[in-house]
């Protein structure tokens, strides 16, 4: 099967593709790399773009996914694009105003996934990042619980086709799916995942449920220098994953990449280069053995490439 359409289903009757784009790059990138590299990645075959609200880039993805429409490469219909509502905005009187936001930055009618970035509430206003006088970040107090309803009433606007959250671990996940009177059920989980931390037990937990473990830094991260901790091993460095590359004749990221994909988790890759674009979307025409798949398995180390996240020090959390 053409590589382009492999989906997998979501809970709420919608698809989502296999495989993504991530969109995220440092400030010191200029927004237009973003509006380059979504064209091209559209023209490699991708069709589904990951963004959001905190990346400050919907203007020029929104851009690039409207352009290829209108030169005929693709139909709206056939990309698959996510936004994330940011942690200022967490407030239920605030959701969907933070996704028209997000839809008018994009020039587009709906977002096919919204979801909340963190499960972490800050104080509402323009800094993404409010702090106190003494640099400490104020937290706001908001139930996740009425957040989620809000989100409900913006797929009952059809102002976004699917909703989840990203960066949720299972008790918060629980939080939502207990909910009295819960309308739709987070269609997926968007967390750190690689060989490293594999997540095995979440994406258990997730399956359990019939919620999509989207991955993220699949491929060890390394974009942001302020958020990723330093000291950690560099994943595609890894010599086993070299070693496995070298049998399968690909190279470490592919291996990484489709690791994912036969565990069943929807995979991001970001990249703003053609040629690892290329590289990163060939991964549809290998399998790796059961035996290879353990061996990966074994690679989990508990290292995760993004520390500090905001749900660790939120009053609002109790784990
Ligand atoms: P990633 O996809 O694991 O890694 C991206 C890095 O790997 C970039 O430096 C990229 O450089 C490089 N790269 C890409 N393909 C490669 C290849 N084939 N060989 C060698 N290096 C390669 O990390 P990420 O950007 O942190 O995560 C992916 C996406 O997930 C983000 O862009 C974002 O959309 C999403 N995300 C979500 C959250 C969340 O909280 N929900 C958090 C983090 C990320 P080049 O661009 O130069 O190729």
């Amino acid at each position: 099967m053409d590589a382009k359409f492999q989906r997998v289903a979501l809970n709420d009757g919608h698809s989502i593709p296999v495989l993504g784009l991530g969109t995220y790059a440092p400030s010191e990138v200029p927004k237009s790399k973003a509006t380059e590299a979504t064209k091209i990645a559209i023209d490699v075959g991708f069709r589904h773009i990951d963004a959001a609200y905190l990346y400050q880039n919907e203007e020029e993805v929104g851009q690039a996914i409207r352009s290829k429409i209108a030169d005929g490469t693709v139909k709206r219909e056939d990309i698959f694009y996510t936004s994330k509502l940011w942690c200022t905005f967490l407030r239920p009187e605030l959701v969907r105003p933070s996704l028209e936001k997000s839809l008018k930055k994009l020039q587009l009618d709906y977002v096919d996934l919204y979801i909340i970035h963190f499960p972490a509430a800050l104080k509402p206003g323009e800094d993404l990042l409010p702090r106190d006088e003494n640099g400490k970040v104020i937290f706001d107090t908001v139930d996740i619980c009425a957040t989620w309803e809000a989100m409900e009433k913006c797929k009952d606007a059809g102002l976004a086709k699917s909703i989840g959250v990203s960066n949720f671990n299972s008790r918060q996940l629980e939080k939502i799916l207990n909910k009295p009177g819960l309308k739709y059920k987070p269609v997926c989980n968007q967390v750190e995942c690689h060989p490293y931390h594999n997540q095995r037990k979440l994406l258990e937990f997730c399956k359990s449920k019939d919620i999509v473990l989207v991955a993220y830094a699949a491929l060890g991260s390394n974009t942001n220098k302020q958020w990723v901790k330093k000291d950690n091993p560099v994943l595609l460095e890894d010599p086993v994953l070299n070693a496995m590359a070298e049998k399968y004749r690909r190279t470490p990221a592919q291996v990484a990449l489709r690791y994912q994909l036969q565990r069943g988790i929807v995979v991001l890759a970001k990249s703003f280069n053609r040629k690892r674009m290329q590289e990163n979307f060939q991964v549809f025409d290998f399998q790796l053995t059961s035996e290879d798949m353990k061996t990966i398995d074994d690679l989990d180390r508990n290292i995760q490439y993004f520390g500090g996240s905001t749900s660790e020090n939120s009053p609002d959390l109790d784990d």
